[in-house]
C-alpha cells in the first residue's frame, strides 16, 4: 500500500508556548500570538478529533480572543503545513485530527465522534490502478456507527 509522505516529528505532550512557536517555525508557519494560543490547545493534550467549533468553544473558555472563522482558517493553515490531518467525514462539518500518521476512524453518526480503529485490524485488497500521471497518496476509511436499537 502506499504510504503518505511522514509528517512533521511527533509533537509531544507537555508543551510550552514557545515550543509551539518553535514547532510552528519549524512547518513553514509564522509563530502569530493567535497561532501559538490555537496550537497551544490543539496539540497540548494528546492525540485527538477537533473541529473548528469545538477548538473555538475552547479557546472562548480559556479566553483566548479569537473568531470561528480564525479557527477555520487557521485549521487549514495547520493542515497545509502538515501539523493537521483533515479526515473527510460526510457533511457540513469538517474534522482535523492531530495525529497525522495513516489510521483509520469509526464515526458515530449520533455523537459526532472520531475514533481511531487501530490500522492492524483493517487490511485494504484490491485497489484499482491511479489513473494515469497519479499515484495513490492514502486510503481514508470510515467505519460509521449508529447506536444499536
Ligand atoms: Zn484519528
Amino acid at each position: 500500500m502506499h504510504r503518505s509522505p511522514s509528517g512533521p516529528e511527533k509533537v509531544p505532550a507537555e508543551l510550552t508556548l514557545g515550543e509551539v512557536a518553535r514547532i510552528l517555525r519549524r512547518a513553514g508557519l509564522r509563530p502569530t500570538r493567535q497561532r501559538v494560543a490555537l496550537a497551544h490547545l490543539l496539540f497540548a493534550g494528546g492525540d485527538r478529533h477537533i473541529t473548528a467549533e469545538s477548538l473555538h468553544d475552547e479557546a472562548l473558555v480559556q479566553k483566548v480572543p479569537v473568531s470561528l472563522a480564525t479557527v477555520y482558517n487557521t485549521l487549514h493553515q495547520f493542515t497545509a503545513a502538515g501539523l493537521l490531518r483533515e479526515v473527510a467525514v460526510e457533511g457540513a462539518k469538517a474534522y482535523f485530527d492531530t495525529n497525522t500518521s495513516n489510521h483509520y476512524h469509526f464515526f458515530c453518526e449520533h455523537s459526532g465522534q472520531l475514533l481511531d480503529i487501530d490500522t492492524g485490524s483493517i487490511r485494504i485488497e484490491g485497489l484499482p490502478e491511479a489513473p494515469e500521471g497519479t499515484t495513490i497518496s492514502r486510503v481514508d476509511v470510515l467505519v460509521r456507527l449508529v447506536d444499536k436499537r
